[in-house]
């Protein structure tokens, strides 16, 4: 069985919405780009290899060459950005394919998608004219590769799965320095923000399934993983820790996992309970979560002016464990 996670951000697509970004589609849905013929043949690939496990980077219908370099370069910053999370990549064999798209969409990266069929490859449509610095700056690279830290879970499990790689797009960015520490908490914030806004006061859950209130899906998801981690750390773990243990013993890159079973899959690689709790208040929520304890902790003030960030030595230090470069992957490769 083929599953993928799709993003869209021109809406041209499958005829996706402007606000859809990266959602799951049925097999049969699998058009567009998919389809398209490249008039070269050409492959320039190359492989990155970490804790044992291979990533390959396909810049497809072009040879070897300067464009080719760049690209290349731009895919395998995005690729060592997750390696901040353990230190290895979560699959043992996984492809990035990257190819380049004639389009008039602003961002460079105007689709990307994750498919799993036999492999799991993370295809990046690149605008044909996009230069490396205003790649480097776009989310959608390291968004679609923190895909591959979680199994398919279906429509049911889509704000996990949307809000993982939410969360992950700027925390991993954060640490391999694409993005400043400032920033990727503005970003969060700014999610929580858009997240906040949508008031159908469906559940969570029903929502990610109907393939609606895409903002409320993708920002409720990240609070989820932000609060899992946050607990974590408490404890003396992190949620890179136990994703970790997880990718280790459990973690599959194709097929189905029901959502249920991969928290409670997560709570066994150590989470020990934080993963279920949690899931049982988010899944059935009818509104964004209250984050006023997380922001308290971490010593964050949403205002008019923007995010204020308290001085305290403590929620100083827990940003720093967060985003920081280096010192989670560290934490995680000792456990
Ligand atoms: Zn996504």
């Amino acid at each position: 069985m083929a599953t993928m996670s799709v993003r869209a951000k021109t809406g041209i697509w499958l005829a996706m919405s402007m606000a859809a970004a990266c959602a799951a589609v049925p097999p049969s849905a699998a058009q567009g780009p998919l389809a398209t013929e490249t008039a070269d043949n050409a492959l320039d690939e190359r492989a990155l290899h970490a804790g044992g496990n291979e990533l390959r980077i396909e810049v497809v219908g072009m040879p070897r060459g300067a464009r080719s370099d760049e690209l290349q370069r731009w895919a395998a910053e995005a690729a060592n950005a997750t390696l901040t999370a353990f230190g290895r990549f979560p699959l043992p064999n996984a492809t990035v394919r990257v190819e380049q798209i004639d389009s008039r969409d602003p961002s460079p990266v105007p689709w990307g998608q994750t498919l799993r069929r036999d492999d799991v490859s993370v295809l990046l449509y690149v605008r044909r004219n996009a230069g490396l610095e205003e790649l480097r700056e776009d989310w959608t690279a390291v968004h679609e590769l923190s895909h591959l830290f979680h199994p398919f879970l279906g429509g049911q499990g889509r704000w996990l799965a949307e809000g993982l790689a939410s969360y992950y797009q700027n925390v991993l960015r954060a640490r391999a320095g694409l993005m400043t520490q400032a920033e990727a908490w503005k970003e969060l914030d700014a999610g929580f923000g858009r997240g906040r806004r949508e008031r159908s006061g469906e559940r969570l859950d029903e929502l990610s399934r109907r393939h609606r209130g895409t903002m409320r899906v993708y920002w409720a998801g990240a609070a989820f993983w932000l609060e899992a981690d946050l607990t974590l750390r408490h404890q003396g773990s992190s949620l890179d820790a136990v994703l970790s243990k997880y990718s280790a013993c459990c973690l599959r890159g194709t097929g189905q996992t029901q959502p249920e079973d991969f928290v409670d899959a997560l709570d066994r690689a150590g989470g020990g309970g934080v993963f279920r709790g949690l899931f049982d208040r988010y899944a059935g929520s009818r509104e964004f979560p209250a984050l006023d304890g997380a922001y308290r902790e971490l010593g964050l003030q949403s205002g008019e002016n923007g995010l204020v960030y308290s001085r305290k030595p403590e929620a100083e230090r827990l940003r720093r464990d967060i985003m920081g470069a280096g010192s989670s992957s560290r934490e995680a490769r000792a456990r």
